[in-house]
């Protein structure tokens, strides 16, 4: 059975309702989120409350939780914080969202349908890092383990364009 946050939900009967639902989303769920982070584990819990302002349907999300990535540096787990309380106005077609008041941030709900998985995403995708990093480079797991040696590989091939630079610079 899928899970309540990905079942698509008419917007306008959220509105009437002025619903309010409560979530758990596990973010290595979320498609969109998944390919465009090496790794997303964790979970976001929260709430949406739904009502109307400007013509639009208005969905209220607040959510925390913790997202675990992998570090692009030293490619350990890194914990990063997720704390977000956003103001979304879903609209039914992208020419929509230029009428939308600048307190809002529109989303698509394409159909007069939308996820909750869909919401959460769309404000963890602007609220995560794309590249990971511990806040320090000491902070690595693996910077003190690792031979400094190692490093000659990839300096060979950064010296290529440099070779070709010189020749350039000789014409
Ligand atoms: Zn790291």
């Amino acid at each position: 059975m899928s899970p309540p946050w990905s079942k698509p939900l008419d917007i306008d009967r959220l509105a009437d309702g002025e619903a309010d639902i409560d979530f758990a989303v596990p973010l290595a769920e979320l498609p969109r989120l998944r390919s465009q982070l090496a790794s997303v584990e964790g979970m976001v819990r929260g709430r949406v409350h739904f009502t109307r302002e400007s013509g639009f349907v208005v969905a209220d999300l607040s959510m925390s939780g913790a997202a675990t990535l992998a570090c692009q540096r030293c490619l350990q787990a890194m914990a990063e914080p997720v704390s977000s309380a956003v103001r979304l106005a879903l609209i039914t077609t992208e020419a929509d969202a230029g009428r939308v008041p600048e307190h809002l941030e529109p989303v698509l709900a394409a159909g007069g349908r939308v996820t909750i998985g869909e919401l959460v995403e769309e404000e963890l995708l602007l609220a995560l890092p794309i590249v990971p990093l511990h806040a320090e480079a000491s902070d690595c797991a693996v910077a003190k383990d690792v031979p400094a040696v190692k490093e000659e590989a990839p300096q060979q091939s950064t010296q290529k364009p440099f070779a070709q630079l010189d020749k350039l610079l000789k014409r």
